[in-house]
């Protein structure tokens, strides 16, 4: 062995640093008995050569290796402070970051093209072709000297009246815009007195304004006539009459007729119904109608949108008329979806409490109704549908259910009539019910403490099915209620409200119908305006 670790054929592969003093002669031997001992492999390096200055540069090398091998070059400077070894330290982080610094580079601003001087004959000719406003004087274009033809005259005609156009803007005032377009202060503040009781105009109204002759050459011009749209529905004009301004009123006659669009949903129905000319409310109040009676995923490319909604609109010659140009939107009357030419879903807005009633939504509240439970538990809602950090997870998913906080063991019911499809655990929810209810429409309770009904159990609108508690993925006693449409979680909220809390009486349902036939015989898309 000890032949074999000093074989001169065979030297060590040593890094700079990592020898120990003492244990050198242990590590050779270690290495030499895990190489072969015959045939010896060639010469590879400079080091593993035999050559004499290969030897002595090994020698130099090791020398290095056993005085720098108890040293430390990179000292924490945040312990021993004040030794020798820490000031040794500090001095080799100086000399290490000293070059560096001055290595750093300089950066400076870019000399750009000087600017041509004032009196430079190319910038004079240059400003003599270019064309510059009015309103900045129009010093521009070549100059030529007055001719014979010329005659100086002592003052300058003015026009009898001047037309101007000015907008109201944000924050501002109405007596303050008209002294800025040249009214004298009384005037300004005459029609400001007038125009009080109308309440201030919005940002964005436009004042049509007549200013007339001056009395005295260098006074303010005196109002003569101004015209502006304080409301919707109403015209206001000033005038000046004998000595004083009197204002007059002219109601503008409105549309309501409700607007009916519709169109190709597309990749979008938000886009899809926003481009055909609906205001993003009523988009939104579209698409929670669609969605108390349709999931989003079951709506196709190729289906059509169809939606109503109270419009109100001025009949008056300009359109372009400040706020009020685009006319009103109301609240939103009908939602539908129509696949193939046939209608899928069918919502109206029904009774006082503005919810949307399908027809078949309708009768069965007038038959007495199946609606579900406001709630399946006496509790508050901590977490609503929707996405959510996940209190254990810790990530962001979908919180496909509602979660209600109730004191361990307070009863949970059946949200309605139905059969008990699932009953167990189920992962994450723990103790699991999941009830089917007929019509595409299930209810699912989670982290319940105990289940008391079966796989096959019917159980019956109110019934207590289990008792809530804390099993699964859950921080604390709470009931995680979930409600399926068609196999989708949909917000459970969103159908409580719909056909329960509201009394319909059973003939309502036939004026429901006649009312809706109404709405969809309106001419769709803007062709009634085209009518008129
Ligand atoms: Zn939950």
């Amino acid at each position: 062995m000890a032949s074999l670790g000093l074989d001169p054929s065979l030297p060590p592969v040593r890094r700079f640093g990592s020898a120990v003093p003492g244990q050198l002669g242990a590590r050779r031997a270690a290495l030499a008995v895990a190489e072969p001992a015959a045939p010896p492999p060639p010469p590879r390096s400079l080091r593993q050569s035999a050559h004499p200055l290969a030897r002595r540069w090994d020698a130099w090398c090791c020398r290095v290796e056993q005085r720098w091998a108890g040293r430390t070059l990179a000292v924490d400077l945040r312990s021993a402070v004040g030794t020798r070894g820490w000031f040794g330290g500090l001095g080799r982080l100086i000399a290490l970051a000293a070059p560096a610094l001055l290595c750093w580079p300089t950066l400076g601003p870019f000399d750009g093209a000087p600017l041509p001087m004032a009196g430079d004959p190319a910038s004079a000719e240059w400003r003599a072709q270019a064309i510059r406003p009015f309103s900045l004087g129009a010093s521009s274009g070549r100059h030529f000297a007055a001719g014979d033809a010329v005659a100086r005259v002592d003052s300058v005609p003015e026009r009898a009246t001047i037309t101007l156009t000015a907008t109201l803007g944000e924050n501002d005032d109405v007596a303050h815009m008209l002294q800025r377009i040249g009214l004298a202060d009384r005037d300004a503040d005459a029609v400001k007195a007038l125009t009080a009781s109308l309440g201030t105009p919005l940002p964005g109204t436009r004042f049509d304004v007549t200013l007339g002759p001056r009395a005295v050459v260098g006074d303010p011009r005196p109002l003569a006539a101004l015209a502006f749209r304080p409301k919707f529905d109403l015209d206001v004009t000033i005038t000046r009459s004998g000595g004083g301004l009197v204002m007059a009123r002219q109601p503008i006659p409105v549309d309501t007729t409700p607007l009916h669009l519709t169109g190709k949903v597309g990749d979008s129905l938000y886009r899809a119904v926003r481009a055909a000319g609906a205001s993003p409310d009523t988009v939104q109040a579209y698409l929670q109608a669609v969605d108390q009676y349709l999931a989003f995923d079951a709506i196709l490319p190729d289906d059509q949108f169809e939606l109503v909604f109270a419009h109100k609109r001025a009949l008056k010659a300009q359109a372009a008329d400040g706020p009020w140009a685009a006319g009103e939107d109301g609240e939103l009357l009908y939602a539908g979806i129509i696949r193939d030419g046939k209608p899928l879903v069918q919502a109206m807005r029904w009774g006082n409490d503005g919810n949307f009633f399908t027809p078949d939504a309708l009768a069965d509240a007038a038959g007495g109704g199946n609606g579900l439970l406001a709630a399946p538990v006496a509790g508050n809602i901590t977490s609503w549908f929707g996405m959510r950090r996940h209190p254990i997870l810790g990530y962001v998913r979908m919180h496909s259910g509602v979660d209600f906080a109730a004191p361990y063991g307070s009863p949970i019911y059946a949200v309605t009539d139905g059969v008990v499809e699932y009953a167990g655990w189920h992962g994450g929810h723990g103790n699991y019910v999941r009830v089917a209810h007929g019509g595409g429409i299930d209810s699912g309770y989670g982290h319940m403490s105990r289940i008391i009904v079966g796989p096959g159990n019917r159980v019956a609108r109110g019934q207590v099915i289990g008792y809530v508690g804390s099993t699964g993925l859950s921080t604390g006693p709470h009931l995680h209620y979930e409600l399926f449409r068609n196999g989708q979680p949909v917000d459970p909220l969103s159908i409580r409200l719909v056909p329960h809390h509201t009394e319909v009486r059973p003939e309502e349902v036939a004026a429901f119908r006649a009312r809706m036939r109404a709405l969809l015989a309106l001419p769709a898309n803007g062709q009634q305006l085209a009518q008129r």
